[in-house]
């Protein structure tokens, strides 16, 4: 589909969603907040819908795409994930795997996959592409993940590029986006370059209080070791930062999460979730 006429066609719809979503959300959150004096506060999650709600018609099913961007702002989700790869060229693409087609992205010019399509039919979005839809809801924020790339120096020269891009687009604002990475380098160049954002490492060879000293603010990690170890949480609160995880899919497994004092559940069945948390979910006109 042609990418203009798409983003168009988005637009209005994205636009409307939002307006009435944050209308309802005022009275969700007053009727919320009548209920919390008359009850104990309940601890409360947002969701994150990984690589975009994509596991839905509207996107066709399509990881990362623009649709599965616009499918999460329509439904309201606090946060909508996704991954980012830059070519040998310094072009930033929404795309998951570091290698396409045999090539690996940080060593080929953009041209090499330009011209591959997604299962709804887009093209691999740019990020510029992707942000133009980001605006048009910044109520659902961004969780942007970075991924690793070949050397250090490459992985500084893309975050640099990300933070021009977002800076571009007016999206370098950290109630808009976050950042995310396997890689400790660009967690920490994150930190240097853009005080002030939540900046969470995916791995799990520090603690807290290491990823504190080195300026990160928050963990997002595996659900499993979050679940075999609680005290990292405890911890990781103590120090006045976010914990989120991933990737929780098991109606079960997300039930367990919400119990326990998480900010974030990041899912590819974000309507599931929805379904289980129920009025303890952190939407997104109340993030
Ligand atoms: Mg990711």
């Amino acid at each position: 589909m042609n990418r203009t006429f798409a983003f168009l066609a988005g637009a209005a719809s994205v636009a409307a969603a939002c307006l009435i979503g944050g209308q309802e959300m005022k009275a969700q959150n007053n009727m919320m907040m009548m209920q919390n004096n008359a009850m104990s506060v309940t601890h409360k999650v947002a969701i994150a819908a990984h690589r975009g709600y994509w596991n839905c018609e509207e996107a066709g099913y399509a990881r990362n795409s623009v649709a599965a961007l616009r499918c999460a702002q329509e439904a309201g989700f606090a946060w909508s994930e996704f991954d980012v790869n830059m070519t040998a060229d310094g072009v930033l693409l929404v795309v998951h795997d570091g290698e396409l087609e045999g090539k690996r992205i940080d060593a080929s010019p953009y041209s090499e996959f330009q011209e591959i399509t997604l299962e709804n039919g887009e093209k691999i979005p740019l990020l510029g592409d992707y942000l133009m839809q980001a605006k048009e809801c910044p109520s659902t924020g961004l969780i942007l993940e970075l991924k690793e790339h070949s050397t250090p120096e490459i992985e500084d020269k893309a975050v640099k590029a990300t933070v021009a891009e977002l800076r571009e687009h007016g999206m370098a604002d950290p109630k808009k986006v976050m950042f995310i990475s396997f890689s400790i380098n660009i967690c920490r160049q994150f930190a240097r370059l853009m005080p002030g954002f939540t900046v969470q490492y995916l791995g799990d060879g520090y603690s807290p209080a290491r990823l504190k000293s080195m300026g990160i603010t928050g963990i997002d990690a595996d659900f499993t070791s979050l679940a075999d170890t609680p005290g990292t949480i405890d911890e990781a609160r103590r120090l006045g930062m976010s914990v989120n995880c991933w990737t929780v899919n098991k109606t079960e497994d997300i039930r367990k999460m919400a119990g326990m004092k998480i900010n974030c559940i990041t899912t590819d069945f974000p309507m599931e979730a929805r379904k289980i948390l129920g009025s303890r979910e952190i939407k997104a006109a109340a993030k």
